[in-house]
């Protein structure tokens, strides 16, 4: 029998499925919340239950929004014939900073079969779909720049290349192994510009 109460334990066990928390983290979060004033562990719960409840997936580019739409896509004044492939939402933000007007596809992910990550797990079934729309005349993949980015963007050529007119990649003005989210907008504006034929 453990001296620990379930509710101590439930709360250890949920924090361990998180990624990149050990169960000494989980451990030391728990009991920081446990001794933290009543205000700090309900803040912490109603954000949670926020996220899945107030947010969604646009119908359309898969960004986060709050509603069926994202403001990107809603946008009539942008360049609806390119789309701009990223692994994630916040990528989308550090794009919108470096000034480029087309529209996006957020993948959620990359493909990564160590950690279980196939194409059924990634929003690829619906990039194919809007690129067979006959609309699209260039989709600029904008994966990192490491092993599982290269696998995707090559994953995502076949899977589009015949139905969209130009593939791009973005140019290696990036450093290898560079992460999207954390790269300034000079060096983003650059590798745009000077994005290659996938
Ligand atoms: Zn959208």
């Amino acid at each position: 029998m453990s001296l620990l109460p379930p509710q101590i334990q439930k709360v250890i066990e949920e924090f361990s499925k998180l990624p990149g928390v050990g169960p000494k983290s989980a451990e030391r979060l728990t009991f920081h919340l446990l001794r933290s004033s009543k205000a700090t562990p309900e803040s912490l719960g109603s954000s949670l239950l926020a996220l899945k409840r107030d947010l969604k997936y646009c119908r359309t580019c898969q960004m986060i929004t709050l509603h069926e739409e994202c403001q990107v896509c809603d946008d009539r004044s942008r360049d609806r014939t390119t789309i701009l492939v990223v692994e994630e939402p916040l990528e989308v933000i550090a794009f919108e900073k470096s000034g480029y007007k087309g529209l996006y596809h957020v993948l959620h992910g990359v493909l990564s079969p160590i950690d279980g990550f196939g194409p059924e797990q990634l929003k690829l079934k619906e990039l194919v779909e809007r690129c067979g729309s006959g609309e699209m005349t260039e989709v600029i993949i904008a994966t990192n720049l490491d092993v599982e980015g290269e696998a995707t963007a090559t994953y995502i050529k076949q899977k589009i290349g015949t139905q969209v007119g130009k593939v791009t990649r973005l140019a290696h003005g990036l450093p290898m192994g560079a992460d999207i989210e954390f790269a300034d907008q000079i060096t983003l504006r650059e590798a745009l510009a000077g994005r290659r034929q996938a």
